[in-house]
Parts: structure tokens; sequence; C-alpha cells
């Protein structure tokens, strides 16, 4: 990964945190984004300091497509057509029932993981593409292949972003370019914190009595994933806690 660009969106928390600690380590260059610049540019500082490598981070908020499109153009020519790029900015909101649900958060979610990751792509595939490389790693769910009590428009942005890497191993069929779907399982990240809006008790329950997966965890996949040789796909991943079989059976020790 030696000198690779790797574009990281959702950096500034948990996954795309760790995939931006991971790939630093690997020796690759990042381009990282976030709303949350403050946070980027601190990991920017850090990582720069120990692995040497050069990290660009742009405050960017993937729901808007200006912006999207605005950061790519800012981008230095050879940042435009990353060897990696890792769609992971998403997020979840509440666990209501559907006929009690709120539509601003459906419209959240929708925007965030679904449009969001569409924008993004469709504004890095051209250049990956006529180079005839590159990998785009897909942050989908577990939530995307099986239904849970309450995450029903969760859920269905996942098995979107899940039915998009399908339907790009097909499209890019042929241009050299690899895409890798990933489904964690449980994580413990600031995502349950994100769902439950700031109550980090409620968020903390979710992660009690068994080892969930770290962000770490999830990172190392789309590393290796990166790192096959290029005539090898690793097309789809589904990783979880040793303690969870499904999305809803989890062994606790409570
Ligand atoms: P997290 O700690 O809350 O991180 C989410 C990241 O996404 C943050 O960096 C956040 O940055 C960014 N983000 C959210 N909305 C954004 C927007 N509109 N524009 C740009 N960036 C945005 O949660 P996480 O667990 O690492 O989540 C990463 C991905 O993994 C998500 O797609 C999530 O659905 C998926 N996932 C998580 C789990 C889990 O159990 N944690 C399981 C399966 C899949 P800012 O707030 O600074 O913008």
């Amino acid at each position: 990964m030696k000198q690779s660009i790797v574009v990281i969106t959702g950096a500034s928390s948990g996954i795309g945190h760790a995939c931006a600690e991971v790939f630093a380590e690997a020796g690759s260059n990042l381009v990282l984004w976030a709303r949350r610049s403050e946070k980027l540019h601190i990991l920017a500082a850090e990582l720069e300091a120990q692995h040497h490598v050069s990290v660009i981070c742009q405050t960017v908020d993937v729901q808007d497509i200006s912006a999207v499109q605005q950061a790519v153009a800012e981008l230095p020519p050879s940042h435009r057509a990353p060897h990696v790029l890792i769609n992971n900015a998403g997020l979840s909101r509440g666990l209501t029932p559907l006929h009690e649900g709120v539509f601003q958060d459906w419209e959240e979610m929708i925007d965030t993981n679904i449009k969001g990751l569409l924008y993004v792509t469709r504004s890095f595939l051209p250049e990956m593409v006529q180079k005839g490389r590159g990998l785009v790693v897909n942050i989908a769910s577990i939530a995307g292949r099986q239904a849970y009590r309450g995450g029903n428009v969760y859920s269905a942005t996942k098995s979107a972003v899940k039915m998009l890497s399908d339907s790009l191993q097909i499209d890019l069929n042929g241009t050299g370019v690899r895409v890798c779907n990933i489904d964690p399982g449980l994580v413990e990240t600031e995502f349950s914190e994100v769902r439950f809006r700031g109550d980090t008790d409620r968020a903390s329950t979710v992660y009690k009595g068994y080892q969930p997966l770290s962000g770490r965890d999830v990172a190392e996949c789309a590393l290796f994933a990166a790192t096959r040789p290029p005539h090898v796909s690793i097309q789809d991943i589904l990783i979880t806690p040793t303690a969870q079989a499904t999305v809803g059976l989890v062994h606790k020790d409570l």
C-alpha cells in the first residue's frame, strides 16, 4: 500500500477512524472526510507524525452533492483516482417501529447511507475506471441482510448499499476496478450514541456482556481486500463478534 491514495468517508470516528489508522500504518497517503473537521485534523496530525504519510482533511457532508463534487475538484489530480475508496460515512437514528417513524430521521439515513454513498462513488469512479484500477469498499451492515425490531429504515438503507455493491460488481466488470462489500455486526463506536441522540447510558448497554468488534477489526478486513493481488477480488465479507450469531441473537453474560 506504500504511496497509495486512500479516501475514507466518515473518518472522524469509529470504523472510518480505524481505517485511517490501519491504512496509514501500511504506508498509504490519506484523504479523510467528515463534518467534524477538528477530529479529522487531530487524527491527521497523529498519523503524519507516526507514519510519515500525507493526509488531506476535507470537511464534507456527504448528503450535499455540491459539497462532495467541490471537495473532489479541490483535490490534487493524483488524489482524484484513489487506489482505495472507503464508503463508510453512515448512521442510524432511533429504534421506533415503522408506524411511529420520524420522517426527518428517515430522510437523514436515506440521504447519508444511500444518496451520500452514491454521490461520493459517482464522483471518484470515472477517474478510477480511466486508470483501470482501484478498490471501492462499501461499509454496509448485517442489518442489510436480516431485519430486526425497529431497524426498518436503517436496514433498508444497508440492504440498498449491498445491492449497490452487487450492481457495481457488474457495472465495473472488465474495468479492473474491484468492489468489496463489508457487512459488520456489532462494532463498539459512536454509532449507538448517534442512534440514541447522545443517550450514553442507553448506548453503552448495547455493548455490555460480550466483546463487540472494534473499528480496527473491520478496518483490517478492508486492508485485507486492498492488499490482495490484482486478480483477486474479495467481493463480500460478513464479520460479527463471536458472541453474535444473527443480527438479533447475541450471547450476553450479564
Ligand atoms: P460512528 O462512530 O458514529 O462513525 C460514523 C462516521 O460517519 C463519523 O465519522 C461521522 O462523522 C460520519 N458521518 C455521518 N454522517 C455523515 C455525513 N452526512 N457526512 C459525512 N460524514 C458523516 O459509527 P461507525 O460504527 O463507525 O459507523 C461507520 C459505518 O459503519 C456506518 O455506515 C454504519 O452504518 C456502519 N456500521 C456500523 C456498525 C456498528 O455496530 N457500529 C455495524 C454495521 C455497520 P461526522 O459526524 O464528523 O460527520
